[in-house]
């Protein structure tokens, strides 16, 4: 906790609110403690060029795969404290943990900490797991901009990542054993239930695109209020010229989630051609549901039942790094309950008993793992 608080601390702003854009100096200053920490517990750090941070705890057998658990440092506009740290900070703590009580470990440990997985910026979530999933191509980047106009292509090209060059980051499969996540539910479920544990079954996976309608900006005096049918353009105190909505479609079901963007899509269209604007749909990111794996729930599912821990089975609404970790390993992930279902607010809190039997069942996990016999 004084970790996670200590993260907190960075980015913080009125009412508790906490602010660390990626690439913004306070998510630099985030990750540079991050680094700190993983120093003093004495973990090998490698950083990947995008700024991937790796921690790295060597077994006997050090060229056994790795398993890998972490989470994310940055944070949307006006976020929560817990929001990710809470997933790299429990995977520090449980790599600590098992350094200090000298558990036995097949397989190395490494705790990561990935770049910019939030999309409050460039509209491009989990960047830096899907560059190290091999999940990004140059077509991704055509419309990540960031409402200062900086472009997110310009930003990699910077840090010597090109279009021709977006896999270098990828980790080959047969490095990682698995891939862990301790996160914050973001949703009321657990709390409604009564449960301090969630179990991830699978993510799904969201569709986000840009509508721009194109109209004419005209005189807020002069043109007549029953011109103004829809309820933006009811609530406007201009006549905007051009309108942009971004639109986010989520499901666990690759089907139905694509007949939904079809419909919104076509939807767009009708109401332009109806008032006789212009419309444009911006394609962002287009992604599909991912399943979490199966014999990884299993193993958190034995040791809850073991401890009588109440844990719910459930998907996950909400995106996470390990979607785009499990196209390269098996992926499991493990929610703590978030009070009255808060977050991406200053509001957004989880009770410090919760995240520390988080952080012990996530341990506990990366222990058997790290033991299984493949
Ligand atoms: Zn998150």
């Amino acid at each position: 906790m004084r970790d996670l608080n200590a993260v907190g601390r960075i980015g913080i702003g009125e009412r508790g609110a906490v602010t660390r854009l990626v690439f913004s100096i306070k998510e630099l200053r985030s990750r540079q403690l991050l680094i700190h920490l993983m120093r003093q517990a004495e973990l090998a750090i490698r950083i990947d060029p995008i700024g991937n941070i790796f921690g790295r705890f060597d077994s006997a057998n050090t060229k056994a795969p790795a398993v890998l658990a972490g989470s994310h440092l940055d944070t949307v506009i006006h976020g929560g404290k817990y929001d990710g740290p809470v997933g790299v900070i429990g995977a520090l703590e449980a790599v600590r943990t098992i350094r200090e009580n000298h558990i036995p470990i097949h397989s190395p440990l490494e705790v990561v900490c990935f770049v910019g997985e939030e999309s409050s910026r460039f509209g491009f979530s989990t960047l830096g797991s899907s560059l190290v999933a091999g999940e990004v191509h140059p077509k991704d980047l055509t419309n990540a901009v960031d409402p200062q106009g900086t472009k997110l292509a310009d930003v990699l090209s910077g840090l010597g990542i090109s279009s021709r060059n977006l896999h270098q980051l990828q980790r080959p499969s047969k490095s990682l054993k698995a891939y862990l996540e301790l996160h914050i539910e973001q949703g009321p479920i657990l709390e409604a239930k009564g449960k301090r544990i969630g179990l991830v079954t699978s993510i799904a996976a969201p569709s986000r695109f840009r509508i721009v309608f194109k109209g004419r900006a005209d005189h807020s005096g002069t043109t007549p209020m029953e011109m103004r049918k829809d309820a933006l353009v009811a609530s406007a105190h201009a006549v905007p010229g051009k309108v942009e909505l971004a639109v986010d479609i989520r499901s666990t079901s690759a089907q139905s989630k694509a007949r939904v963007v079809r419909r919104v899509k076509a939807q767009a269209r009708t109401i332009a051609r109806r008032r006789s604007i212009g419309v444009a749909v911006l394609n962002i990111r287009e992604e599909n549901p991912v399943p979490l794996d199966k014999r990884l729930l299993r193993v958190t599912r034995e040791i809850c039942d073991g401890k009588k821990i109440n844990y719910e089975i459930m998907p996950s609404g909400a995106g996470h790094d390990a979607m785009q970790m499990a196209k390269i390993t098996r992926a499991g992930m493990i929610f703590v309950p978030s009070r009255r279902g808060i977050s991406h607010n200053p509001l957004e809190w989880t009770d410090p008993d919760d995240i520390a039997l988080g952080a012990q069942l996530l341990m506990e996990t990366m222990v058997r793992v790290a033991n299984e016999t493949p």
